[in-house]
């Protein structure tokens, strides 16, 4: 057999399997709309309910690719929706509130907790059976331009969805979309035009239109109006609202503008580092926050009265990494109650009045209660930190801690180190910074203890070059490491 034919033979035999396959596996099949009817609903059940939903990004793998490090965008998030209400999802950029919106709508894998739509928990399913709830639940993209295709026209973009879940019949559908353009300020010459020929706030509003065309019950608007001016953000958001009434919906609106906000939502949580901090009523939240971190969020808002006076409530620093998350208390870093609790141990989410959920520390009797106990907890824990960190780097935070909570364990903690390692830095290269460090610090040392910790050291240099020990007053005189001459740490830093 000549080699064109073996190929043709071994070809058709590919095509053949395929076609089998193909006819053995039915393309899976868009539910329609009275198939997604047909689902029971408990009536009781909350629209959403998010418990202790976690979405974990690896940042680094180990040979075998296996993830070690993660970014925790999403950290035990717990809350719940009722239908026809509004949630607002705040905070500074970076805490997760997009990652939150897309996880709920399982874009995004779920690492852990489960999130229940119309009592169902969708984190069970298969991407297969989440197209019954592709419909009821729909996002709106936060910037209106890169959000639509530029190839496709008005009509296209919106009757896409209706079309491929079958919302009406085919023949209905040119009339069906020119309703949801109306609906949303659309005028129905618009419909062949293509999305460059219009302005961003009606690109925010064909936005709306595709959301809504399928007829969810639930919309996740992420960031609806801040690429938007000012006069346009409220045109969509009094037509959010008004389709909100007309339709009964729910929204989860994610937004860094306060404002809005308060305007739009019927609850409102506050999120930090993947972490949420405060949960409750809009109005209770905005009259008296309680977390420290929302404080100091909510006194940016703008007050439109020139008599009434502002008191801002500057954080201090950036926010932390998420990858690399502060312990305890994710906001301690930046928080001007911080106690020596919040430092080491992680706030509970508790519920501090009706419906209204705090994290933090100032809100627990049980915490509060023990202070002084606490206190010495947290010098136990620091001694351990400073035995598990790997590098000196990695110890110097807690030392630092040691020393303010506990000056004589520090400088015990410093004998120790320079009597036990200061030979055996000499000797390790790359390790200049740390050495001269130790011996800032025991420049810094108490006089009598500094004396004896140099004393000794002078002692083992001298017997190591088996020579007496100098005289106490020769010691005071030896040079510190750090005045070393140049070569000595050059032949340090080669290892040699
Ligand atoms: S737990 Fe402590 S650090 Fe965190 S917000 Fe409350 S007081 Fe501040």
């Amino acid at each position: 057999m000549s080699n064109n034919k073996f190929f043709q033979t071994v070809k058709s035999l590919f095509t053949k399997k395929k076609d089998q396959d193909k006819e053995r596996e039915p393309e899976p099949s868009v539910p329609s709309r009275e198939e997604i009817a047909e689902a029971p609903v408990p009536e009781d059940a909350p629209i959403l309910k998010v418990e202790h939903l976690k979405k974990y990004f690896p940042i680094a793998r180990n040979f075998f690719g296996k993830p070690i490090r993660f970014l925790r965008a999403v950290d035990d998030v717990s809350f719940t929706v009722e239908r026809g209400t509004a949630i607002g999802v705040v905070g500074e950029s970076g805490c997760g509130k997009t990652t939150l919106g897309r996880t709920i709508l399982r874009l995004y894998d779920i690492d852990g907790g489960t999130v229940q739509f119309c009592g169902e928990d969708l984190t069970k399913l298969k991407q297969s059976a989440m197209q019954k709830y592709r419909t009821r639940m729909q996002l709106i993209f936060q910037d209106p331009y890169s959000s639509l295709s530029p190839r496709m026209t008005v009509g296209a973009i919106i009757s896409e969805g209706v079309r491929a879940h079958k919302i009406v019949p085919r023949e209905q559908v040119h009339d069906y979309v020119l309703e949801v353009m109306r609906k949303c300020g659309l005028q129905p010459q618009y419909y062949d035009r293509y999305p460059h020929e219009f302005s961003g706030g009606q690109r925010q509003r064909i936005c709306i239109a595709r959301a809504l065309a399928v007829k969810p019950e639930l919309v996740i608007c992420d960031e609806p109006v801040s690429a938007l001016d000012v006069s346009i953000q409220a045109q969509i958001i009094n037509l959010l609202k008004e389709l909100q009434a007309a339709d009964s919906l729910t929204y989860v609106f994610i937004s860094h503008d306060l404002s809005v906000v308060k305007y739009i939502t019927d609850q409102v949580m506050v999120m930090y580092l993947g972490n949420v901090m405060e949960l409750g009523a809009t109005e209770k939240i905005f009259a008296e926050p309680l977390h420290p971190y929302t404080k100091a969020l909510f006194s940016a808002v703008p007050v439109p009265n020139p008599d009434v006076k502002m008191n801002r409530i500057i954080l201090e620093g950036d926010i932390p990494s998420p990858a690399n998350p502060p312990k305890g208390c994710k906001f301690h870093t930046r928080c001007s109650s911080c106690m020596n609790a919040c430092r080491f141990i992680q706030p509970g989410y508790n519920e501090v009045r009706e419906g209204h959920f705090v994290a933090c520390h100032l809100y627990d009797e049980n915490i509060l209660s023990r202070s002084a106990e606490i206190d010495g907890e947290y010098v136990v824990w620091l001694q351990e930190q400073i035995a598990a960190a790997k590098s000196y780097a990695g110890k110097r935070e807690y030392l630092a801690e040691l020393e303010r909570m506990r000056p004589d364990l520090y400088t015990a903690w410093l004998s120790a180190a320079l009597l036990k390692r200061e030979s055996v830095l000499d000797h390790l290269p790359g390790r200049k910074k740390e050495r001269a460090h130790l011996m800032e610090e025991l420049a810094r040392m108490d006089g009598e203890e500094a004396d004896r910790v140099t004393a000794e050291l002078a002692a083992r240099k001298a017997s190591k070059k088996g020579s007496k020990p100098p005289e106490s007053e020769d010691v005071a005189e030896a040079p510190a490491e750090d005045e070393k001459p140049d070569d000595a740490d050059k032949t340090d830093d080669r290892g040699e």
